[in-house]
């Protein structure tokens, strides 16, 4: 046991240099640990200043981000600004576009396409509820005389005016549309009765037809309105307002009434007036078309003081048509013009003929429609055709209906003038059918009344009524002091009549029918031949 003796001492100093050696390593390893300490704690700096450095990259990249956004935001709200502007361009430009499409131009109506749409809720509307509707269709009368003769800005602003006054004439439920040129539809979703459309109908007649001031002058116009109602006359759109336009042509050619109702008898017609405004133009290229000559004679002697041209279309299908069977749908639709001008020419070159081969013919006299007198290249082609054919102007005569003169007396005047320098001569044709002013009967240079065959017609026929009326027309032209002529005489009666009454000149089936070319040159011929060897002839004045 080493602790009981001097060993002791020994052991204390082992103990102690053990101890010693025991706080070294201690020591040692607590310098170690500080020192891990420390690095721990410096890695833990270095680690944190990387946290912060990476915190304020994020920072930096997520400023960066919200800036971007920020900027991407602003864009897009421009963007959204923009689209939107131009959103409200596009919605502007397509609503005028839409309006335009809806609407006329000239008028501001709503057009044809419009009126179909409304009129198709409408029977929507009157079939759920089961009431009526009533569709007219309004033409103005005369429009394109009035146009061609004072010029389109004049036509333009009458429409625009007749426009105004048929808005001006219905109900704020009511439509007033235009179809093209001078024909207006008017749709009345609310009727009660047939009476209340033609009261209606009426109205609007009086109301076009007042007096316009346009440019400075005055000017009327007339309309005519066909009516269709449903469900009686169509159960759609397209059939009421065809139905309403086929119901105005009637009256417009038969009936001359302000206004008519359709009847189903009235389609036929139309087709056929369809069928023939078709073919006119192909019918002047074809030469279907030929000029009978009806003489006109001085009632005492017979002699021929002219002849009088007279249109008939030989019809491939339909055979011999008469004027009344195409003239008027030649005058609607424009082919009266160059028909017109055929039958000039044609007129002129046979009177040629005719005095080339030593028939004396003085006058020939050639129908002229309204439409085309009215023209204003009227007096160059006439004297183009005069040059082309050689036709001096004094074997020309003019004949125009006393209504045509009459309704157009300023413009007329002009023209009348013009013609009467050239020398060519002015018949007034139905002379008595219409009305005319007295002031410009005497005024017009005319030469020539034309006694209307209705007239003529009436003489011992029916008393001493008519008797009196063709008395004072005749009375009336020679105190105007023009020449004056009979139409339609037909038996010895009349013809004797007018001769006691002073009427020296006549025309008509008694005397001599309309001939063709060649059968009245042989008129011709047979006449110089007869009237040399009888001169003193007067009794019997038949042509024959
Ligand atoms: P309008 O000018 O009054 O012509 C006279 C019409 O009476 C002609 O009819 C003639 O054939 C007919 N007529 C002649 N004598 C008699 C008779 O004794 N009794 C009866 N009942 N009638 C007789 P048309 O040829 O049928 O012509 C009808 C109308 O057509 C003409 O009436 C004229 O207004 C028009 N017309 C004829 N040719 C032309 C033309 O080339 N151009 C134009 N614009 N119109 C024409
Ligand atoms: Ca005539
Ligand atoms: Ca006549």
């Amino acid at each position: 046991m080493p602790s009981h003796s001097r060993p002791g001492a020994k052991d204390n100093d082992l103990r102690g240099a053990a101890q010693r050696e025991h706080e070294a390593d201690l020591r040692d390893n607590l310098v170690k640990m500080r020192e891990q300490l420390l690095q721990l704690r410096e890695n833990d700096i270095a680690s944190r200043e990387d946290i912060i450095l990476a915190t304020q990259k994020m920072q930096a990249s997520l400023e960066s981000h919200i800036s971007k956004l920020r900027q991407a935001n602003e864009n897009l709200v421009i963007a959204t600004l923009n689209t939107q502007t131009m959103a409200d361009q596009v919605k502007e430009v397509r609503d005028q576009m839409s309006h335009m499409a809806h609407h006329d131009f000239l008028t501001g109506l709503p057009n044809r396409k419009l009126l179909e749409e409304r009129l198709t809720q409408a029977i929507a509307h009157a079939k759920r509820h089961n009431t009526r509707l009533a569709v007219l269709f309004i033409d103005l009368d005369r429009f394109k005389i009035i146009n061609d003769s004072l010029g389109h800005a004049t036509g333009d602003a009458l429409l625009q005016s007749v426009a105004q006054r048929l808005l001006g004439s219905v109900r704020e439920s009511d439509t007033i549309s235009r179809q093209g040129g001078d024909e207006f539809v008017a749709l009345l979703p609310e009727v009660a009765d047939e009476n209340a459309v033609a009261l209606l109908a009426d109205k609007i007649c009086k109301t076009v037809s007042a007096n316009y001031l346009l440019a400075g002058q005055e000017l009327r116009i007339g309309a005519t309105i066909g009516i269709s109602m449903y469900p009686e006359d169509g159960i759609d759109a397209e059939a009421l307002i065809r139905n309403a336009d086929v119901a105005m042509y009637h009256g417009k050619k038969t009936t001359g009434s302000n206004y008519s109702f359709f009847e189903p008898e009235m389609t036929l017609r139309a087709i056929e007036r369809q069928r023939i405004e078709a073919e006119l133009y192909r019918a002047l290229a074809h030469q279907e078309f030929e000029l009978h000559y009806q003489a006109q004679v001085e009632l005492l002697t017979g002699r021929i003081v002219g002849v009088e041209a007279l249109i008939r279309w030989h019809h491939p299908e339909l055979g011999f048509l008469l004027p009344d069977a195409f003239i008027s749908i030649a005058e609607d639709c424009g082919a009266i013009v160059p028909i017109g001008r055929w039958v000039l020419r044609q007129a002129c070159q046979q009177t040629i003929t005719w005095l080339n081969a030593g028939l004396a013919v003085p006058v020939i006299a050639v129908n002229i429609s309204a439409i085309e007198f009215m023209r204003s290249n009227f007096m160059e082609n006439v004297r183009a055709i005069l040059l082309d054919t050689g036709l001096e102007p004094q074997h020309l005569a003019f004949e125009v209906t006393e209504s045509v003169l009459m309704k157009n007396a300023q413009a007329t005047m002009n023209v009348l003038q013009e013609l009467k320098r050239m020398g060519i001569k002015i018949a007034i044709d139905d002379f008595g059918t219409g009305y005319s002013s007295l002031s410009y009967l005497q005024r017009f240079p005319v030469d020539t009344l034309k006694i209307d065959q209705s007239f003529v017609a009436g003489i011992l026929a029916d008393g001493a009524d008519d008797n009196i009326l063709i008395n004072s027309v005749v009375g009336l032209g020679h105190s105007l002091g023009h020449r004056v002529i009979a139409e339609g005489i037909e038996t010895p009666e009349q013809l004797k009549f007018l001769v006691d009454h002073l009427c020296l000149e006549g025309q008509g089936n008694y005397l001599s029918k309309p001939l063709v070319a060649d059968e009245f040159s042989a008129l011709l011929r047979t006449r110089l031949h007869t009237t040399a060897e009888n001169p003193s002839e007067t009794r019997d004045t038949r042509l024959q």
